[in-house]
Parts: structure tokens; sequence; C-alpha cells
């Protein structure tokens, strides 16, 4: 069986959808561009969504539109869930134990590479906690991994994608994101397994780009800003349209967040310079 995401693979952005319209706006930028793309689901909307509805919309929806589209549990710290996600046929889970003391996180990491290698699931796995904007973390060295753990932790596991606190925050940025780019480098000299970056919204498309110039970063993940999109296409709807007159349509609010986050997508995957 073929991984899709391996050090020989391309290069994925990541999205958290929480909805059918949601994915389906996304993917409708990446069946534009003729891209490959993971959809992430976080365990709140994992939790909220009809699993079974949303998975086989999103794997039909992609057939139809002659892409492939993975799907990806994101920052699950419970087993019991990723064994939803697997049994479900997400393609790849996160087991987020980075909170736990490392010995810790490497015996769970191995509890669910176990479990999800029995149905062929990837996983993807954190070193070092990656901090939410806030957590406003004091110091740099409180949002960074330490190389010896990372190396422990990788000759310890049996993990597809690795994850690991670099500089880059959950969120929206405050100022401007001080990112340790020599760790990317660092990390491939130890392991050739894929490296994930968390907290890719508010990244500009220079940084981006330079974090895409790394041949092991192949996944970057991409939340916030699918909010914020969704944010922005309801503003503009009502800023057009207005709600109180009396022809009011939802459909032109729908179709408004749709172009929205359709269009933010469209930017992210230009950045793969895999346009057609
Ligand atoms: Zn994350």
């Amino acid at each position: 069986m073929v991984k899709y995401i391996s050090s020989n693979s391309p290069q994925y952005f990541a999205f958290n959808v929480w909805s059918i319209p949601s994915a389906k706006a996304v993917m409708d930028a990446a069946s534009q561009l003729k891209c490959d793309i993971i959809l992430q689901t976080s365990m709140k909307a994992f939790q909220q969504l009809d699993i079974e509805e949303f998975h086989a919309y999103v794997k039909s929806y992609s057939q139809k539109k002659k892409i492939n589209t993975y799907l990806h549990l994101d920052h699950c710290r419970t087993l019991d869930w990723i064994h939803t996600a697997i049994e479900y046929g997400w393609d790849s889970v996160m087991i987020d134990a980075s909170d736990k003391p490392l010995d810790e996180n490497i015996r769970l990491t191995n509890e669910v590479a176990d479990l999800a290698a029995r149905k062929g699931v990837l996983v993807e796995a954190e070193v070092g906690q990656i901090r939410g904007q806030e957590d406003e973390i004091s110091s740099v060295e409180a949002g960074i991994a330490r190389m010896e753990d990372i190396d422990r932790f990788v000759k310890n596991t049996r993990i597809d994608m690795l994850a690991a606190a670099i500089g880059t925050v959950h969120g929206q940025y405050k100022g401007v994101p001080n990112l340790h780019y020599q760790m990317i480098s660092e990390i491939n000299e130890i392991t050739d397994i894929p490296f994930v970056i968390h907290g890719g919204s508010g990244l500009s498309d220079e940084i981006l780009s330079r974090l895409l110039s790394y041949r092991n970063v192949k996944k970057i993940n991409i939340s916030t800003e699918v909010k914020l999109a969704y944010k922005c296409g309801i503003e503009e709807s009502i800023c057009k349209n207005g709600v109180e007159k009396s022809g009011f349509d939802p459909l032109v609010i729908n179709s408004q967040i749709h172009t929205s986050i359709q269009n933010m997508t469209t930017n992210k995957l230009r950045l793969l310079g895999r346009t057609s």
C-alpha cells in the first residue's frame, strides 16, 4: 500500500474543516488546480459531525472532481477517538501526547501506531508542545522542542509524520513569527520522516514558500485562516446585500462564504507550484 505521505511524496497543505460546505469549498479550490489535498477535522469537529456521512461525501465528491482527498484527525489525545477515526475510514490520525513526559508520549504513540498499522492508516505525532496564542509564551524556549527529545522520539516510535515546536503557534500570531528554520534541516539529518508544520495560518507567502523549500516539510496545517475566510464571507455578504432587506437570501451568504474559503485555499495551493 502506497503511503500518501512519505519521504518521496508531494507536499500538501492540510485545511481544517468542520462541515460538508466548508469541505466542499476547499475541495473545489483543489480540483480547479488539479491538486490533491488533506482535509483535517479537529476533535471538536469530529465529535459534532456525522462522520459516516461526512466521510462518504468527501470521498464521493473528490472522486467526482478527480482529485485525491485524504481525511486526517488533528490533535487527538485519546485512543478511543483514534480508534473511531480508523474504523470510519480516516486516512491518517494525529496522536498528540506532547503534554506528557517523553517516555509516556513514546508509549502512547506506539500504541496508536500498532492500532493504525492494522488498517494502513498513517500516524502523526508531536514532540514539544506547539503553543497557542492564548498561552502567551514568555520565552522563545517555551515553544521550541529540544533536538535530543526529537532524536529520542523518532528513534523509539514508528510514525509516518512528525510535528515538533519550531516557533509556529496555533491561532493568530502576535508580531513577527520567530521560526527556527535550521531545526527543519537538523531534523532531516536525523530522520527522513516527513515533517509537519502546525500553525500555518498567518504566515506570509514568503515564509510558507521558504518552509516548502525544505524537502522534508510535507504538510502545512491551515486552520485559523479557514475560519477567518468563513467569517469574511459572512461579513462581505452582509455588507453587500444587507440582512434587513426583505429580499434577504441565505443562498447569497452561503455562496459568499464558499467563494471566500475557496479563494483563500487557492492562494495557499498555488504556493505548491503545482498549478495547471
Ligand atoms: Zn496543530
